[in-house]
């Protein structure tokens, strides 16, 4: 399996013969002569200059009369210690509450993290507490990051990313959601650190695609309101909640589909809110109406496996699995058994884009296409998700809206959320700067 930041070293090149002038070696790249090859100690001293993406290591040899040089360089190597790990919220208010069969919410309110390299380099991360769908609360958040992930992981090298992620991973169980903020934030640093956005060295497959936006679940008139509201806003593509009333949904999608028109794709979102049956008669309801529906995601309750497999052999709508798809183990389950047509990655379910992207590597393998997905975050973790979206082809659909549920976006930099548009730069890494004060 070939996972972005896993290649093995490569070997030292020898550049040339060049003098090259010390402009001030990098205390974290002069920990590497111990490191490599020790024929780069023989000589009378020896410069280092560090540039974003490749080292070069100047070795003088021989007597000052019969001066010799030789340019040593390990193109892609970083040499970066982790120093610190800092915590600090969030607290950005929606523009209009946000309704689910599961939970009403008003405000976004998560934790940001940030890691500090030894160079004086950052990255950032976020997490929101979504205890109704992760089982992760402020306080576990808080917790897990200040008692396992920190001492598990600051004073590990950054350059060695799959150790790092190993380590990560292993130091506490579940907890995806601090995973996923601490992971993404390495990502960034590790990027930066290189010169380059996330998305191209997470497989670079496009700079820019189109997101959908959430319908909110609520009185069937409010909703066909919000709807053509987002058609003018030229959303082309709306997720719309269901899944509290039962057969009462079809009524929401059947208004909502005459509203909008049929150039209008529509998915629809039931958050484990039917049984098994039910899905299957409301979807087959659906499918006879003409309601000409894109996919239908997680009908059923997210440990109703069964259920899943049995609604998607019943009904001709793609079924799309969302809360039943945690880690990379439950993605090959379900894809063993077809219990599904697509898979929905979230960052905070998946721990980070380091599991996302063995979750992509097997829905490659399988022929199987994914949607991106996110939970109620800012542009911070909504930014990763785009990241990795530009990053893989296996990403064919994006329901990346958070910056566009929020009352403003109030950090600088990072994708470009133009209505339904994400377009991705070339600012190194995730490319989001906090204010310093958020980390106190
Ligand atoms: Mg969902």
């Amino acid at each position: 399996m070939s996972i972005p930041g896993k290649e093995a070293r490569q070997p030292p090149r020898e550049k040339g013969s060049t003098a090259e002038e010390d402009d001030g070696a990098c205390p974290s790249v002069l920990r590497a002569v111990g490191k490599y090859p020790p024929d780069c100690h023989r000589g009378l001293w020896s410069a280092i200059r560090a540039y974003r993406t490749e080292i070069w290591l100047i070795v003088y040899h021989g007597c000052f009369s019969q001066r010799k040089v030789s340019v040593f360089s390990w193109k892609g190597e970083i040499f970066l210690r982790i120093t610190d790990l800092r915590i600090g919220r969030l607290s950005l208010p929606l523009a209009h509450p946000f309704k689910t069969a599961l939970r009403t919410v008003e405000r976004i309110e998560d934790v940001a993290v940030m890691v500090v390299g030894e160079d004086g380099g950052v990255g950032y991360g976020e997490a929101p507490p979504t205890a109704v769908i992760t089982g992760d609360t402020t306080g576990s958040i808080l917790c897990a990051i200040e008692d396992y992930i920190r001492p598990a992981i600051v004073g590990m090298e950054l350059d060695d990313l799959s150790a790092v992620m190993e380590k990560l991973n292993a130091c506490l169980v579940h907890n995806t959601s601090p995973k996923a903020a601490v992971d993404m934030a390495l990502y960034d640093l590790w990027a930066k650190s290189q010169g380059k956005p996330l998305y191209q060295l997470l497989g670079n497959a496009r700079s820019s695609f189109e997101t959908d936006l959430t319908i909110s679940v609520n009185q069937v008139d409010e909703m066909v309101k919000d709807a053509l509201e987002a058609v003018r806003r030229g959303f082309t593509t709306l997720k719309i909640k269901v899944g509290k009333e039962g057969l009462a949904d079809i009524d929401r999608v059947t208004s909502i589909r005459k509203a909008v028109g049929n150039d209008i794709q529509l998915r629809v979102d039931a958050n484990q809110g039917w049984t098994a049956a039910q899905s299957v008669a409301i979807i087959k309801t659906m499918e006879a109406r003409g309601l000409n529906i894109q996919l239908v995601e997680q009908p059923v309750p997210a440990d109703d496996i069964a259920g899943l497999k049995y609604v998607s052999g019943q009904v001709d709508t793609p079924i799309l699995a969302d809360e039943a798809v945690f880690s990379p183990t439950d993605a090959a389950n379900l894809i063993a058994i077809r219990a599904c047509d697509y898979i929905n990655i979230k960052l905070m379910k998946t721990g980070g884009i380091w599991n996302a992207l063995k979750i992509c590597e097997l829905a490659k393998q399988h022929g199987m296409e994914c949607m991106i997905g996110c939970m109620l975050e800012s542009q911070v973790a909504v930014s990763a998700a785009a990241h990795l979206c530009g990053g893989q082809g296996a990403i064919t659909m994006a329901d990346l809206d958070g910056p566009s549920l929020c009352a403003s976006e109030p950090f600088p930099g990072g994708p470009v959320f133009d209505g339904p548009t994400i377009r991705l730069n070339d600012t190194p890494g995730i490319g989001i700067e906090l204010p310093g004060e958020i980390f106190g």
